[in-house]
């Protein structure tokens, strides 16, 4: 037997006993006439203590020894004369009588603790060390007791947890695909599933009812700090249920996230539907930690000389509280912030509300007193508060005034970790024009069905269709997506035509789909929650990062494997591809 306890499990109650522990020792010190080592694995931490002048041999031992190393300490467990509070094996330590060295370590390229001195990069090389340290480690943990709980509910709820393949065929709608080249089918390819979506509603057309996976899904798109090429979604489907139902049943699922890992009794989850999100956040994912709505003043800016507004399609402000005392840098700051490349705006309006009633403004050469007094009102701001303004096309200013309402949301210390709003945004439009193209693309996806009294405009006002479609969101990011889907197959033909797809085109991509909607499709609907991004909301982190034990960096490597590589002409050959190594390729 390798050991008897772990090194996170012995207490007071121990003492006296003898054990066998195994691990990497954490540190060595020397401290009088004893040494003493941190021995750590998964579990925690324990004291090992030797006395030179007792077991002089052993001391010497373990003198050649280093951080890392693997070693089996077997010894009696006893009071330790200076406690220490802070870890929960603190009360004891091991007397040892016997050390076997189980395997020498180099040292490693950074400590091995919870703050390192090892960067980013470093870590990611020799991301197995770094998953030794605590603050990895515990998010991996985290993540395993985050994906059994779901598991567990979904079972509850009647879920049944189904494999779909992973080799599928790829579908040019969505994001970019991983494409894998098929050995026995010279010049064909499979794709790496962007979502087992088709695969969901097939498995509703067998009849299985309740489906869910917690599965890899990849997408060949630029990343971020919150997406990875290959990410985990909790994907769900479900047979003869109506939008509600789903609502209802996996705010159930939320709750008793929350309430097992959070200790949190999440309110009634608040609905908002796309457009008031659009209006009021300028996002379709709002952080409603905190207020900050959107005020609209065109009717109230637009009647004098000031061009800018009175060319704009929207112009639009934010009511910031108790920063009317803002200096002239700090008002610079924000115009700056708002110019900076990821904003992209032309500039930024400010009213300053004075202690007095009175305003200053950027643009009071061309609004009075009276003018800036009824925006003030229509933003209900008091003496002291801060209102900033933006304008332009309606649809790009609300989005630079959201980043614009972040940032101060961010200033204002408003977006706390620890607290948490979770939001339906619901009613989202079916089809999102693309100017470039010139053509609809599915806001979702095309299996998603028009709200059923929007169905007759799909032909005559395709952009004004509403989708019975949802997002969950949970403090600005989007955690989860999905909608009804259509099973009728007449209605999945009018979406592809909507859609720009000739039948032929729609055919060749989607007709196993199409086909199987003719054998008896029971009216269903599903979502998918990214499961890597679930961990960090709940975690409060940023990075998805931090909650996958292996990740790629922002260039879509695994510097550790690594991976991608040039691969070896006999290969291509094999599998008949010919490629051009651009030339500086690395
Ligand atoms: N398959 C969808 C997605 O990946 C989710 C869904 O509609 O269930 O976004």
């Amino acid at each position: 037997m390798y050991r008897t306890h772990t090194c996170g499990e012995l207490r007071l109650a121990d003492v006296k006993k003898e054990v066998t522990l195994c691990g990497w020792i954490q540190k060595i010190r020397h401290l009088g006439g004893m040494i003493f080592i941190d021995l750590r694995d998964r579990y925690g931490i324990t004291q090992l203590a030797f006395n030179h002048e007792l077991k002089p041999e052993l001391c010497e031992q373990v003198e050649k020894m280093g951080r890392e190393w693997v070693i089996q300490a077997t010894g009696i467990v006893i009071e330790r004369y200076s406690k220490n509070p802070n870890i929960p094996t603190g009360e004891i330590e091991i007397d040892v009588q016997k050390v076997n060295v189980l395997n020498e370590a180099i040292t490693p390229p950074f400590t091995i603790e919870d703050v390192s001195d090892g960067g980013d990069e470093l870590r990611m090389k020799y991301r197995y060390l770094d998953l030794r340290r605590n603050p990895v480690k515990n998010n991996i943990i985290f993540r395993h007791k985050l994906g059994l709980e779901i598991r567990k509910y979904l079972n509850g709820q009647g879920f049944l947890e189904i494999e779909t393949p992973f080799l599928v065929n790829s579908t040019p709608e969505g994001a970019r695909d991983f494409l894998v080249p098929s050995r026995m089918n010279p010049g064909e390819f499979y794709a790496l599933p962007q979502s087992p979506q088709t695969l969901k509603q097939l498995l509703m057309i067998s009849g299985m009812d309740r489906y869910f996976q917690i599965v890899r899904c990849f997408r060949d798109e630029d990343l971020r700090a919150d997406r990875q090429p290959e990410f985990t979604q909790i994907d769900c489907e479900m047979s003869f249920i109506e939008q509600e139902d789903i609502l209802n049943l996996f705010e159930g699922l939320v709750k008793h996230i929350f309430k097992t890992f959070k200790n949190i009794d999440l309110e009634p989850i608040e609905r908002i539907t796309w457009a008031d999100a659009m209006k009021y956040y300028g996002s379709d994912k709002p952080d409603a930690r905190f207020g900050m709505r959107f005020v609209e003043l065109n009717d109230l800016l637009q009647h004098k000389e000031f061009k800018v507004f009175n060319e704009a399609e929207l112009v639009v402000g934010i009511k910031v509280d108790g920063c009317g005392n803002y200096s002239r840098k700090q008002l610079d700051g924000l115009v700056e912030f708002v110019k900076s490349p990821h904003v992209g705006a032309g500039g930024l309006v400010y009213i300053l509300c004075n202690a007095d009633g009175t305003f200053k403004s950027s643009v009071d050469k061309f609004y009075d007193q009276e003018d800036l007094k009824a925006v003030a009102v229509r933003c209900e701001a008091n003496p002291g508060d801060l209102i900033l303004i933006m304008s332009g096309k309606a649809m790009k200013t609300r989005t630079q005034l959201s980043a614009l309402r972040l940032e101060m949301g961010n200033r204002l210390g408003l977006r706390k970790a620890g607290e948490y709003k979770v939001l339906w945004v619901v009613d989202f439009p079916l089809l999102e024009w693309d100017e470039e193209t010139q053509r609809f693309y599915a806001m979702h996806h095309p299996f998603t069905a028009p709200k059923p009294e929007h169905e007759d405009m799909l032909e005559s006002n395709p952009g004004a269709v509403n989708a019975n479609a949802y997002d969950l969101v949970i403090n600005g990011s989007e955690v989860g997506g999905g909608s009804i889907r259509i099973h009728d197959p007449e209605l999945q033909k009018r979406m592809f035509k909507a859609l720009n797809f000739t039948e032929e085109q729609a055919q060749s991509q989607f007709g196993f789909l199409i086909d199987a909607f003719r054998f008896g499709a029971p009216p269903h609907g599903g979502i998918a929650f990214g499961f890597d991004r679930l961990c960090a909301v709940l975690s409060d982190c940023d990075s998805i990062r931090d909650f996958i034990a292996f990740p790629k960096n922002n260039s879509g490597r695994d510097t550790m494997l690594p991976a991608p590589t040039p691969i070896a002409q006999a290969q291509l050959d094999e599998l008949n591809i010919d490629i051009k190594i651009p030339q500086n390729a690395k």
